[in-house]
Parts: structure tokens; C-alpha cells; sequence
């Protein structure tokens, strides 16, 4: 007993012993100088910034043969390795380098998707400098002006865009070089300002440039938005939000990238990275297939089967292009398996359509303020015990957050909205890839912390968001909302109708009435009436169209997507004008 007691006591002074040894050597440990003893316990893991030069540098190493194939604007193939484009990337930095540019300052591109413009992206950011992007689709004095506000030093542009060069030269002193992507021997003999070919600005470089280690929160890319209203507006993203963008578009349940894939970016890379693709496709050593200038539906599958294309990227307007082509050639995909569809509302005939040719169509959704990744509609986990119904709808939807993201909705009184897949609200985003302020903006752009997207969507209690409009083009009819897109898919899906923007018009009774604007197939004999009695069971009656109006062809934007702001302007008062007496 009293051998037992002496022993218990021994390690009981022992276990005060050791705590108290430990208590102070954990106060010494965490004492810093200033004497505070609450300092944070850091992990002792190695640090490397997130930056964008080693999302290349990984490739060149450890997927060195894979390769990268450009259709080029001179009319050919060229193809090379993730190795090669390290090589010509660094032979870009030293160029820029020699010529000056340090760390911060801009350069423009005006560029297809094809390999010189993947070394812009990596070359440039690699240094500390910003590749500025711009969207050749946009007016001219928009171009001028985001050149200016950008403050580009050099831009670079592809062979075709000689001529918008040539009318924008003038209006962007600050511009000091202007580099066609070419060689020596394809430079115009007289152009409105002095050239430099890019292969002679990089072709007598060293290949070997140490890439520079820097904050990671420094800016890498810059894109303006398309400025459907008022001036497009900056969005500077940075290393760190494009790698960690990077990381969280190649999972599973995301884009589910692979190094087995053959990834074709259709999506342009002047305007939101091309969806992240040039960064993710590296990231997980994919082949990369840049398509160039030529997007129609069969140089686009001539490409795809030569290159055995298995993942691609493309708005709506892409995809109808291919689908078009296949029906009508008797195509049916062989690699291309899966088409993210993004950029608008992707119309639920074009889903069923690409699933007859063998292609499964991903919804996902995003904005230039989103880099642009927001959501992907992959399946959830009990997706299998739904019922083939129900599994349309939900493919239906612009899908789950990719994660990093984090959505909510909110109602007028910015209270948040429940996800019950029928509440729609403002949709609301932040993330690690999201806009805080605009370039050159004094004042962040987020309200509490979050980002308001100017869509209005629902979420169901799975997470599946739906985008039922943009906040502009809901139509408010008699105080009760409508949604425009769920118009245009019926109409869609009708079999004589190429494309349909659905608007609200303005109205005595109802302030707004949605009215349809059609572009009908070839050879339709389609009336309005026959248009109007197809929605009959489709949808609520009182969100049955007022009228159609059948046009030769729609207004788009510079990235392709319906122009409802030109339609309002054109179209807006025809009930109201409709209603007129007749002089
Ligand atoms: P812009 O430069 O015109 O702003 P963005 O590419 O940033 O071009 O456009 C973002 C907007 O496009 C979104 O806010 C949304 O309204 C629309 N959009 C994008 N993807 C989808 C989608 N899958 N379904 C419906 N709308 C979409």
C-alpha cells in the first residue's frame, strides 16, 4: 500500500513537472520581442508564393513532352511541347527585361488562343509585370480607351488585327511598342507607326531566366469587363486568385481535369483567362489544342478529331455552331466527350442535342469579376437516386460553387433569401477569386464583404444555383417577376426557331409585358401566333409572351452573347406603338 502511495505521488510530481517545463518553454517559444506572449503558433512548412511562372515551370518539368498545338492565324498547324513554350516564355522575359519593363507595368495583347499568346501570359506575369488582355470584339474607341486607362507600354496583336492596330495607333501615345506576333518577314512594309516582330523581339534571347519569387498578391492579369453600359471597367487579378482559381477548376467535381485529357480552350483567352484553362491545363500536364481564329462548327471538329479533343470550353453560340455542323455532315463525336457551356444561359434543346452526338454538356456559370469561375453544375452525391426528370432539371441549372466560392441570395432588403429552388434573389459571391475593387478604383466594390453579381438566381437545398435573369433584363410584369431566360429556352426548343432574346416592353396596364424576338431557320413559314400557342402548358399562362417579332439576325456582344440593351432601345415601345391607332 504504502510502496503504492510513495509511486502514485512520484508521478504525480513528475506529470506537475513536465507541464510546468512545457508551459515555459512554450512562453519562451512564443514571447516575441515587443513581449507579447500571445503570438500565433506558425506551421514550419516550406513557403513558395502562388505564382503563376511556376504553374508552367511544373509543366516544363514534369509533363515536358505533352504537348501544346495552335491553329495559327497564318493559316497552319504549329506544335510543341509545355518544355518549348517554358523556353520561349523565358526568352520573352529576358526581352522584356532588356527593353525595360519592370515589375507593374502593363502589356497589351490583342490575340487568339494560340502558343505565342500563351508565353504573353506566362512571360510577362512571370517578371511581376501585368498581361492586359483586351477583347478585339469590343469598338474601337473602347479599345483606345482601355489601352489608355490601362496604360499598356507594349501590345502585342496577331497578324489579323493589323487593320484595328492601324485605326487605334494614333489614339494611344502612351503606347511606346507595338509587336505584331510574327516574324520578321511577315511585317507590312508600311504601317502608321514603327513594328517590331515578336519572334526578333525574343529570337536571340537566353533560354534560361530565373524566375523572380514575389508577393503572390501581385497582379498578373488584367481584363475590362465588356462595358455593356457605360465604359468597361478593370478587373486585376493577381497570382495568388489565378493559381488558387487554377487549383479549384481542375477538381472532380469542377472541370475534372486530367493529365489522360486533351483540353481545347474555345473560350477567347483575350477576355477572362479562356476560363482559367491556360493555367489549368498545365497545372495537371493536359495537352492544350488553341483553336486560332477559326471557330465554325466544322473547323472546329476538323481540329477536335485531328488533335483528339476530349474537354473543351465555349458559349452557347459555339456549341450550336458544332451541333449544326455534325447533324449536317452525320457526325458523331469520337474523343469529345465533355463541352463546358457557359457564358449565357445554356438552352436545354442544345444540352439534348449534344448528348445525341455523344457529347455530354457541362453547365457552369461566371463573370469577369469571378476570373470567371463561379459555379459548375457537376452531380451531387445522391444525383444517381434522382429520377431522369429530375436529373434534367438539376443539369438544367448553372450548377454548385466551385470551392473557394461562396454564394448567397438576397431580397430587396438585402436580407438572405432561402434555398429552397424557388426564391430568387440577387446573387451575392466572395471568394478567393473574386473582385474586391476595380482597377484604378478608389473604393472596394463589395457590400459587406460580399460581391453583387447583378444576376438574380435560386439555390436549392442541394447548393444548385439557377440564374433565372440578369438583374437588368427581369421582366416585372403587373409587380410579379418573369423570367426571361425560361421564355427563350421554350422558344429554343421549338424546332423552327435559330435564336430568341425575350424582353419586357413597356406597357399601360402591366408597366412591362415580355415580347419575343426571333431569328427563325432557314425556310421557316413560323407565324407569331403558331410561336405563341407552342408555351401553352409550358409555363404559367400570365408568362406567355405578349407578341413575337421575327428578325433577320440578333445583336451580339463582343463576347458573343445576346445584346438585350440594343433590343430594348429598338423593340421596347412595340406594344405601346403596336396599340397606336394607325395614322
Ligand atoms: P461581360 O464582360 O459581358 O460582363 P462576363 O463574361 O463577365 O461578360 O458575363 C458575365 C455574365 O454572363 C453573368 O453575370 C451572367 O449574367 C451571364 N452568364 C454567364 N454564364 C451564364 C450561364 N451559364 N447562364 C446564364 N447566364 C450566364
Amino acid at each position: 500500500m504504502q510502496r503504492n502511495a510513495a509511486l502514485s505521488d512520484a508521478r504525480g510530481w513528475l506529470a506537475l513537472f513536465v507541464r510546468q517545463a512545457i508551459n515555459t518553454f512554450q512562453s519562451i517559444a512564443s514571447e516575441d520581442p515587443s513581449g507579447d506572449k500571445h503570438m500565433d503558433l506558425f506551421g514550419q512548412m516550406m513557403y513558395a508564393p502562388l505564382l503563376l511562372s511556376s504553374l508552367l515551370q511544373q509543366a516544363a518539368r514534369h509533363s515536358s513532352k505533352v504537348e501544346i498545338v495552335s491553329r495559327r492565324v497564318e493559316g497552319d498547324i504549329h506544335r510543341y511541347t509545355y518544355r518549348d513554350c517554358h523556353i520561349r516564355a523565358m526568352q520573352l522575359a529576358n526581352a522584356l527585361t532588356a527593353h525595360g519593363i519592370e515589375a507593374g507595368d502593363r502589356i497589351g495583347t490583342l490575340a487568339w488562343n494560340g502558343y505565342r499568346h500563351m508565353e504573353l501570359y506566362y512571360g510577362v506575369s512571370g517578371i511581376g509585370a501585368v498581361c492586359h488582355t483586351i477583347n478585339p470584339r469590343l469598338f474601337t474607341e473602347q479599345i483606345a480607351y482601355i489601352i489608355n486607362h490601362a496604360q499598356d507600354r507594349f501590345v502585342c496583336f496577331d497578324m489579323s488585327f493589323a487593320p484595328l492596330v492601324e485605326q487605334i495607333a494614333h489614339q494611344c501615345p502612351l503606347v511606346e511598342k507595338w509587336i505584331m506576333l510574327c516574324d520578321e518577314r511577315a511585317l507590312p512594309e508600311t504601317f502608321p507607326v514603327p513594328l517590331l516582330s515578336y519572334e526578333t523581339l525574343i529570337g536571340a534571347q537566353p533560354q534560361e531566366f530565373d524566375w523572380p519569387r514575389f508577393d503572390e498578391q501581385r497582379a498578373a492579369v488584367l481584363c475590362y469587363t465588356s462595358g455593356t453600359t457605360g465604359n468597361p471597367k478593370g478587373v486585376l487579378y493577381s497570382h495568388r486568385s489565378l493559381s488558387l482559381m487554377a487549383y479549384g477548376s481542375a477538381l472532380p467535381d469542377t472541370l475534372c481535369l486530367s493529365s489522360t485529357d486533351t483540353v481545347a480552350p474555345v473560350v477567347p483567352m483575350f477576355h477572362v483567362n479562356a476560363w482559367g484553362l491556360p493555367f489549368s491545363a498545365p497545372l495537371v500536364g493536359a495537352k492544350l489544342v488553341l483553336p486560332g481564329a477559326k471557330l465554325d462548327g466544322e473547323s472546329l471538329w476538323t481540329l477536335f478529331e485531328q488533335e483528339g479533343v476530349t474537354f473543351s470550353a465555349g458559349v452557347p453560340t459555339i456549341w450550336l455552331g458544332l451541333v449544326d455542323y455534325m447533324r449536317r455532315a452525320g457526325k458523331h463525336s469520337t474523343h469529345f466527350k465533355r463541352a463546358i457551356v457557359g457564358g449565357s444561359a445554356c438552352p436545354p434543346q442544345l444540352a439534348s442535342s449534344l448528348r445525341e452526338l455523344g457529347i455530354k454538356a457541362v453547365h457552369a456559370w461566371g463573370m469577369t469579376e469571378l476570373s470567371p469561375l463561379g459555379t459548375v453544375c457537376s452531380p451531387s452525391h445522391d444525383y444517381q437516386d434522382k429520377s431522369a426528370e429530375e436529373q434534367k432539371c438539376i443539369d438544367a441549372k448553372q450548377g454548385r460553387v466551385v470551392p473557394g466560392i461562396d454564394l448567397k441570395i438576397v431580397g430587396s432588403g438585402g436580407a438572405e433569401l432561402p434555398w429552397d429552388g424557388k426564391s430568387a434573389g440577387d446573387l451575392m459571391a466572395r471568394g478567393h477569386w473574386v473582385l474586391d475593387r476595380y482597377y484604378g478604383a478608389g473604393q472596394t466594390a463589395l457590400e459587406d464583404g460580399w460581391f453583387s453579381t447583378g444576376d438574380v438566381a435560386t439555390i436549392d437545398p442541394d447548393g444548385y444555383m439557377q440564374i433565372t435573369d440578369r438583374s437588368k433584363d427581369v421582366i416585372k410584369s403587373g409587380g410579379e417577376w418573369i423570367s426571361s431566360i425560361e421564355l427563350e429556352h421554350v422558344a429554343m426548343s421549338h424546332p423552327e426557331v435559330e435564336s430568341a432574346a425575350c424582353i419586357g416592353c413597356e406597357h399601360p396596364k402591366w408597366d412591362e409585358r415580355p415580347v419575343l424576338i426571333v431569328v427563325k431557320r432557314a425556310g421557316s413559314t413560323l407565324s407569331a401566333q403558331q410561336l405563341l400557342a407552342y408555351y401553352e402548358g409550358k409555363v404559367a399562362r400570365w408568362w406567355i409572351p405578349d407578341d413575337v417579332v421575327f428578325v433577320p439576325e440578333m445583336p451580339l456582344t463582343a463576347t458573343g452573347k445576346l445584346q438585350k440593351l440594343v433590343l430594348k432601345q429598338r423593340f421596347g415601345r412595340h406594344l405601346v406603338d403596336a396599340a397606336k391607332p394607325s395614322a
